[in-house]
């Protein structure tokens, strides 16, 4: 098969590989019919996160139809279309059974080896699924192919981060960083009852995107945003701030806009070594704080319905497509955030568009 794969920092090369092959009875392995780029793939991209073996498969965003199946696997068969999310996970497990599948003791997350283990990832034409019947979705034949992709990462964890902000109607919010993942965190605030609702980057489309999402959209790089939310908050701060970035200086912009009694939720993936706020300004502040990986399992089925309603936005966060082939370019592309780009979805043996 052909895959995206990482070499070093900076590169990646579409390559011949081996296709995966079923190592345990309870695998599965995927046709991939689309996979996207991530926020999480720049972090390796660029070295943020290291650690990661050259030659690995990238990407953990995907659809796809089942082409085998090992013994222990009963309820999915071949040519079922499925959804997975970004981890493996086996269901059964203490971590599973409370609803943090994400932190499964069997889980895996795709496109990680290191020292020679670990899973390939899904920017290829097959990917291996471990653990298959409790980590794919099978998706109603209703949905979009495009749009089940989303549960399994994004969209989830878009719904974590709201969910985690404690959000009432009469409160006032931040979301910090209008990336695909921080729009669509409007979007689950807005569904779960955020009703003013500031947005906080510096590229202009994803700004109006924001707007359009429902958000008071503030450029960091021309004002200052604490400003704005001092004004809202009759001096106070924000309620609760959303934070979808990953950086020191989001984190230290994301604390200074809360308020004493505050929660602080964040879904930005942080590979710094320390808080970009200190244990005394957080005692200070009576803070709530809120941060990690997202059970995107536990959320996939929950999101169905929303696919129908929110239709027209998560539609428009699609904004390229490209084939698996050209992955290399359509990683630049969304690291530079040029030309309005959002998401990107990656067509194993799709032409170009
Ligand atoms: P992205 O890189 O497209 O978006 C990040 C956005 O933040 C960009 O628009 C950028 O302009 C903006 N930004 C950068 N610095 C900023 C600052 N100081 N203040 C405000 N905005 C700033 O990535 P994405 O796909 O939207 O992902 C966002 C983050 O979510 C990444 O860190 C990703 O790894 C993480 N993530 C976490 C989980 C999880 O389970 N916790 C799941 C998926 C993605
Ligand atoms: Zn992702």
């Amino acid at each position: 098969m052909h895959a995206l794969v990482f070499q070093h920092i900076g590169q990646l090369s579409y390559e011949r590989m081996p296709d995966p092959q079923l190592e345990a009875d309870t695998d599965a392995i995927v046709q991939v019919h689309k996979t996207a780029v991530c926020g999480s793939d720049l972090h390796i991209y660029h070295g943020r996160e290291t650690g990661l073996d050259a030659g690995t498969v990238m990407g953990h965003e995907f659809v796809g139809e089942i082409v085998a199946c090992g013994s222990a696997v009963k309820q999915l068969r071949p040519g079922d279309r499925v959804a997975s999310p970004f981890t493996t996970s086996c269901g059964q497990c203490f971590y599973c059974r409370r609803g943090l599948s994400c932190r499964c003791t069997q889980g895996q997350l795709y496109g990680w080896r290191e020292g020679g283990a670990g899973l390939h990832g899904a920017q290829a034409e097959y990917v291996r699924v471990p653990l298959a019947e409790s980590t794919l979705w099978k998706y109603p034949q209703d949905a979009e192919p495009e749009l089940a992709l989303l549960t399994g990462d994004i969209l989830a964890t878009a719904f974590y981060c709201a969910d985690r902000a404690g959000l009432k109607p009469e409160g006032v919010y931040v979301v910090v960083g209008c990336g695909p993942v921080g729009l669509l965190t409007i979007l689950a605030a807005r569904e779960r009852g955020a009703e003013q609702l500031f947005a906080i980057d510096a590229v202009p489309e994803r700004l109006e995107k924001a707007a359009e999402f429902g958000a008071v959209p503030l450029n960091y790089q021309a004002t200052d945003p604490k400003d704005h939310i001092l004004a809202a908050t009759s001096g106070r701060g924000a309620d609760a701030v959303m934070e979808a970035v990953g950086s020191e200086a989001a984190s230290r912009l994301a604390f200074s806009l809360l308020r004493p009694g505050g929660t602080l939720s964040v879904v930005g993936v942080h590979t710094s070594r320390q808080f970009a706020f200190s244990p005394t300004a957080a005692y200070d502040k009576n803070l709530t704080f809120c941060i990690g990986r997202c059970p995107a399992r536990d959320y996939m089925e929950t999101l169905y319905p929303l696919l129908h309603k929110l239709h027209t936005p998560l539609t428009s966060l699609i904004t390229h497509h490209f084939p698996l082939s050209r992955g290399a370019e359509a990683y630049q592309l969304f690291d530079r955030k040029a030309g309005g780009c959002l998401k990107v979805i990656l067509e194993p043996g799709g032409e170009a568009a």
